[in-house]
């Protein structure tokens, strides 16, 4: 199996080349099962993505592999969130097609500086 940072990987997922530095991205925080980028197509003034190394499809699959990993990306978040002077910001779990998830590897949705009139798509 593909493998980055010894976990396991999907060689067709866009965030798993994003962690084997295969596609570029913007790196603003990394912890030892994390990084945060900014998405490509943000929909407020701060919008970065908290991706676990770790290939899951979705928040819930993640949870049931290892909970504790959901609780790192809420404080990475939050680390983010205060480096970019951010006290107030959204924290979304986009899951499943219908609900707009679009990328099926796990990832936190950090949005600051704007009040959402819709989520994220
Ligand atoms: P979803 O719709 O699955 O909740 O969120 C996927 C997010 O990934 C979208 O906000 C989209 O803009 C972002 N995204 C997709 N491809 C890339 C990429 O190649 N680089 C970055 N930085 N963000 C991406
Ligand atoms: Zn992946």
């Amino acid at each position: 199996m593909w493998q980055h940072a010894g976990v396991a990987a999907n060689s067709d997922c866009i965030f798993c080349k994003i962690l084997a530095e295969e596609i570029p991205s913007e790196r603003v925080h990394s912890t030892d099962r994390t990084i945060a980028i900014r998405d490509i197509n943000p929909q407020a003034p701060l919008h970065v993505l908290v991706i676990p190394h770790e290939h899951q499809p979705n928040a819930a699959a993640s949870a049931v592999a290892d909970a504790t990993i959901l609780a790192e990306m809420v404080s990475a978040a939050a680390a983010v969130a205060e480096a970019e002077g951010y006290a107030d910001y959204n924290l979304v779990f986009n899951t499943g097609p219908e609900a707009g998830q679009t990328v099926f590897h796990t990832h936190l949705h950090l949005l600051a500086g704007k009040r959402l009139s819709s989520l994220p798509a």
